[in-house]
């Protein structure tokens, strides 16, 4: 892993590496354990990369934005903390969209990340915002890393660069340490090469958390789970939905016959696919950037270099101006977002934006528990309001538009809304807060298509087990 981190280096996926010296004892130290039957976990010793906006001790955490350039974390996040007590090796920090707001991991303070170039052919876009950690992974840097996703920033760097992502259910692995773009919609994700990978992860930091307010907690998690199993189908005979309203004309031919193609393999494995309707599906994108930008004019208020953060120098003049200059040093799609946002909250705006946003997020929701076999038992505790017999176990359908673009072309991109049109297949899963996995499903000799299957709220377990009907 460390010579494929050294190798793939010009390939800007890492913010801050671990030095040899450090990693080879801490790997070593593992390797004594386990060779003493003393292992801490299934993932004791493995490399994780971290993304750069989930803080660590040993590392800056700059969510590739100058104004935390040099900012260290006094402690972990507790996904960070759970990992390394489960004898995980941090290996470094992963380059990213500033804040985590970015569709192709270009919006760096640090620069572009890039994919492996194919012979002759320049370098494709790794999806955004957790991009480096998608390439860390496609690379064999590591054995697994985090990410973050908000409205899509593990599952679509995950489709373009041909691995595993996952986001979990809202609330299911603690946002304690993570710095906040859009809080009621932030989650943190897993990318890795196989379902199994993601899943060890998965299950060393997930858990309630004191320290985030939104962690689900020990109760409600019982309860969801214990209503869930009472209602679940088992083994043979699923009903597998796909949602007509994602087939989009937009989506390229190489997407929709992978799609197909998933769908008719899971027939043969007598399971029931049936097309299914989220008809707000429409409003999602929309419902999307107005929330996730309104969350974050807020949450980015406090860059303002008073008590930490990179400060402009103007910003310390003597009758100076206080922290304007210095917050012209976010990057140009930050400051779009947080005028966007500001916009959305304002008196003259909120009624027509940002509470409409909302409403449309509980239809979007709705939409979902319409077509699921099992109520979202956040939400309701009556097994009724659950279809029993009819409705669907999982749905599925692609994670991105197409195969990752050419940076170059991306590059050329007018409008900043081009970019946008990339989440549109991964909103939707956010907004209702339900959990998703993109797996790479070859087409062709070479390549992959990223499909996701969502399911509803804390239903991991279906959602872990079509995966691999489908890995
Ligand atoms: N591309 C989306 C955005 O820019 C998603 C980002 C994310 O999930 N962090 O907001």
């Amino acid at each position: 892993s460390l010579l494929a981190a050294e190798k793939h280096l010009a390939l800007n996926a890492l913010i801050s590496v671990q030095s040899r010296p450090e990693l080879f004892s801490q790997v070593q130290a593992s390797q004594e354990r386990i060779s003493a039957g003393e292992s801490k976990s299934p993932i004791d010793g493995q490399l994780i990369a971290v993304k750069d906006n989930i803080c660590t001790t040993d590392f800056p955490t700059t969510c590739a934005s100058k104004l935390l350039e040099q900012y260290i974390s006094p402690f972990d996040a507790t996904v960070v903390r759970k990992a390394k007590e489960a004898g995980a090796v941090i290996m470094g920090k992963t380059n990213m969209d500033e804040f985590g707001m970015g569709s192709h991991s270009m919006y760096s303070h640090f620069g572009s990340v890039m994919q492996p170039a194919e012979d002759g052919q320049p370098a494709r876009s790794a999806g955004g915002s957790s991009g480096g950690s998608a390439v860390a992974v496609a690379t064999g840097m590591c054995h697994a890393a985090l990410g973050t996703d908000t409205g899509g920033s593990v599952r679509l760097p995950a489709a373009y660069c041909g691995v595993v992502g996952f986001k979990p259910s809202y609330g299911m692995l603690s946002r304690w340490g993570v710095i906040a773009y859009a809080n009621s919609l932030d989650t943190v994700g897993i990318l890795g090469r196989r379902i199994s990978s993601v899943q060890k992860l998965y299950d060393a930091i997930n858990g309630y958390d004191d320290n985030d307010p939104t962690s689900i907690t020990p109760q409600t998690r019982e309860r969801v789970q214990d209503r869930l199993s009472r209602n679940r189908r088992r083994g043979q005979g699923l009903t597998i939905g796909y949602p007509e309203e994602f087939n989009l004309v937009e989506l390229d031919d190489s997407v929709r016959n992978t799609w197909e193609k998933t769908l008719a393999h899971l027939n043969l494995q007598s399971h029931k696919v049936v097309p299914v309707s989220l008809p707000h599906t429409k409003h999602a994108l929309s419902a999307y950037y107005v929330l996730a930008p309104a969350e974050a004019s807020s949450n980015l208020a406090k860059y303002d270099g008073v008590r930490y953060g990179y400060r402009d120098p103007a910003d310390r003049l003597q009758d100076g101006l206080l922290f304007s200059p210095t917050r012209a040093n976010f990057g140009a799609e930050v400051r779009r977002r947080i005028i966007a946002g500001a916009y959305s909250l304002s008196s003259e705006a909120i009624d027509n934006y940002f509470l409409k946003a909302q409403s449309a997020r509980r239809i979007i929701q709705r939409d979902f528990s319409n077509v699921f076999a099992q109520p979202n038992y956040l939400i309701t505790d009556t097994p009724e309001e659950g279809r029993g017999g009819e409705g669907v176990d999982v749905l599925i359908a692609p994670c991105a538009l197409s195969k990752a673009p050419f940076l170059e072309d991306v590059k050329m991109q007018k409008s900043p809304l081009d970019s946008y049109v990339n989440d549109v297949l991964t909103v939707p899963a956010s907004l209702a807060g339900i959990p998703a996995i993109c797996l790479p499903v070859m087409h062709g000799e070479n390549d992959s298509v990223g499909m996701q299957v969502m399911a509803q709220y804390g239903d991991e377990e279906t959602m872990w087990e079509v995966a691999k009907l489908i890995e």
